[in-house]
């Protein structure tokens, strides 16, 4: 039988040479195709909580979040299961909190937001934090980060939300690891103190592409800029990778350069080891991976990051590909 993507769909990544790759589900869009997909990861890498948010008429209650999340958790029962806190504002807007702005990509959003509005954050945690009392398969990941003052003071949130789930339930519940997005600039060059400070990192590639090359990734008029294998995003990554990797900080990647077959190659020749991506790009990414040699990709992110532009990169990546069929 010769192997399709079909054929290894429900086999683990891993690359020609026989190394693991992690392939985590972005989840949140389709719960249909979240049930079906508990055996084919290896866990939730990003499960974007502002989805369910946005579909209601109001905030969802505690109890309702309790709910949401506990379905997720055990689907994937013993996989971790990464829940993202509330990443509102910008395009993500909901019907019951309009918030105008001039610059809103700029403006109140993610971690902003939520920190400006404690009992938010805090309903949510609680209801994560109860929701994982009994599977303690969660993993808690923060949009939006800037600063490390952002991370100090979600963190003491995070605290108080359990000590007050466990005076609530009356016994002690598992404490989940804690990460953040990076996805703003500030902190590729504070990867050093994040180590310090949370217990893992995701790359948000679609956020850190329109923050580096400063476009909008909604506006149709500059989508011709907007291009995450443009050199300077491609470099960006590659020190991040470096930076954690020398600080022992596990990394992984959730935005779509982690399930695109031009990127994959990218990553993987730049160590990244973890991927997260959505669904229907599973297959596809686990049958480019056992294709894909390291010491193949890493040549080709040498020569890659010796580009000038965009268009070199991408081509570059064609001719490789192109090489191995
Ligand atoms: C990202 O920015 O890459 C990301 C994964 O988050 P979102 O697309 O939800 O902003
Ligand atoms: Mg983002």
């Amino acid at each position: 039988l010769s192997e399709t993507a079909e054929t290894v769909a429900g086999q683990p990544g891993v690359m020609k040479h026989g190394e693991p790759v992690t392939i985590l589900l972005n989840a949140g869009l389709s719960a249909e195709l979240e049930q079906t997909m508990g055996d084919r990861v290896d866990g939730v890498g990003l499960y974007r909580t502002e989805v369910p948010f946005m579909l209601q008429s109001g905030f969802p209650s505690e109890e309702e979040q309790v709910a949401q999340y506990q379905g997720m958790l055990q689907v994937f029962n013993n996989k971790p299961v990464t829940l993202r806190t509330l990443d509102i504002g910008a395009d993500k807007q909901l019907p019951y909190m309009p918030i105008s702005e001039e610059n809103p990509s700029l403006g109140w959003r993610g971690i902003r937001l939520t920190l400006d509005q404690p009992e938010i954050f805090l309903v949510q945690v609680r209801a994560m934090l109860r929701a994982n009392a009994a599977s303690g398969n969660l993993k808690i990941l923060l949009p939006m980060i800037t600063s490390i003052e952002e991370i100090d003071e979600a963190r003491k949130l995070i605290e108080r939300a359990g000590h007050e789930v466990e005076e609530m339930l009356g016994y002690e519940i598992p404490r989940p690891q804690v990460g953040v997005m990076i996805e703003v600039p500030s902190m590729i060059f504070l990867i050093p103190q994040v180590a310090r400070t949370v217990d893992f990192i995701s790359v948000g590639t679609n956020d850190l592409t329109q923050y580096l090359l400063a476009v909008d990734r909604n506006n149709t008029r500059v989508a011709n800029l907007y291009d995450s294998l443009h050199p300077s995003v491609l470099k960006a990554m590659y020190q991040i990778n470096l930076e954690a990797r020398r600080h022992n900080l596990p990394i992984s990647v959730c935005g779509e350069m982690a399930g695109d077959p031009m990127s994959v190659p990218l990553l993987t020749g730049m160590g990244y080891r973890h991927l997260s991506m959505n669904g229907k790009n599973v297959s596809r990414v686990k049958y480019l991976l056992r294709h894909l040699d390291c010491s193949e990709t890493e040549q080709l992110v040498a020569q890659v990051l010796q580009a000038s532009t965009a268009s070199e990169v991408r081509y570059q990546v064609a001719v490789f590909m192109e090489r191995r069929g």
